[in-house]
């Protein structure tokens, strides 16, 4: 069922312009997507790192989270709780390597199963195997693909039939600016990162017509444990190369999402660059 409402958003003074559409479900659920309050996000890849940091803004903001791992059970596990200390199952975490697609299925529904709908999916996962060229076997460049590509498709595909019954969804897919200007050593990972971005105007096109919009981040270098290892001197080059001079805080990307998810309406197809300059389209 759709209707056209006025919607109040409490992080923006004014209403909403007319004509928004929102999807109510049976379970109820009257604000749409565009609000986090009892949205039901799936965010891949969210034990640790920037996933992590994406399923706590998206948890503190009041969305209910599932908090998917592949091998970090127990940092997801914590996170889910830490979550739901305020009471209720605001977060449940749910195991599933999303690059083999009979377990992207079942995380969304297993998600549906525990929440009853899905609002929000973030594909976050992924890794690299970097290697020059000269190295890189093929089996280093199926597996990065598989986990960083692949999975893509198929927690959007499992997700499909539950967004296009609602009439409103938010797919974000995690890039890099890797897949937008190439980077030394990672073949692999920049064809699946601009891969995502053909991926994401492809699916916008799509899934249009059932409301649901899909986007991709692009962000810079961030500052995580894997930044923190690099040498001085290495961070030093890398530095260089940004613009402001400093590499994205975690909180940057998940803001980013979350900006997406409240007040991008509007926005589909899109590829959000968050980092700092390095790569101006
Ligand atoms: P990270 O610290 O290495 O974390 C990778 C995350 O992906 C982990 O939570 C891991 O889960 C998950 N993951 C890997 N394979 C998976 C699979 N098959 N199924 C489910 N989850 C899987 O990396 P990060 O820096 O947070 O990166 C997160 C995303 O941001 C990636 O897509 C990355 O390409 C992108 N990105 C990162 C940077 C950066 O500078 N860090 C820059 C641009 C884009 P488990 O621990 O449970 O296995």
């Amino acid at each position: 069922m759709r209707f056209t409402h006025y919607v109040h958003n409490e992080h923006s003074l004014e209403p909403k312009a007319q004509g928004i559409s929102l999807a109510v479900s049976s379970s109820g659920r009257e604000k749409g997507v565009g609000s986090l309050e009892g949205a039901v996000a799936v965010v891949t890849g969210a034990g640790r790192g920037l996933g992590y940091t994406i399923a706590e803004e998206l948890g503190f903001g009041g969305a209910k989270v599932v908090v998917n791992y592949a091998r970090s059970r127990e940092l997801a596990e914590e996170l889910a709780e830490k979550l739901s200390e305020n009471g209720g199952e605001q977060a449940v975490a749910i195991g599933a390597d999303v690059s083999d697609p009979g377990q992207a299925q079942q995380l969304i529904e297993e998600t549906i199963g525990t929440y009853g709908r899905i609002d929000v999916l973030v594909n976050n996962a992924g890794i690299v195997i970097d290697r020059t060229l000269k190295k890189l076997t093929p089996e280093e460049w199926d597996t990065v693909v598989q986990v960083d590509l692949n999975s893509c498709f198929y927690t959007v595909k499992a997700a499909l039939p539950h967004f296009m019954e609602q009439e409103s969804g938010k797919i974000i897919n995690i890039s890099s600016f890797v897949g937008q200007a190439g980077n030394f050593g990672q073949t692999n990972y920049a064809a699946a990162k601009a891969g995502m971005i053909g991926f994401t105007k492809a699916a916008a096109i799509e899934m249009a017509r059932y409301n649901v919009n899909v986007n991709a981040i692009a962000p810079g270098f961030l500052e995580t444990d894997m930044y923190n290892s690099v040498p001085p001197e290495v961070q030093e080059k890398i530095l260089s190369r940004i613009p402001l001079r400093r590499v994205g805080q975690p909180r940057e990307i998940a803001r980013a999402v979350r900006y997406l998810i409240e007040d991008g309406d509007y926005i589909t197809g899109e590829t959000l660059s968050v980092n700092g300059g390095i790569y101006m389209d």
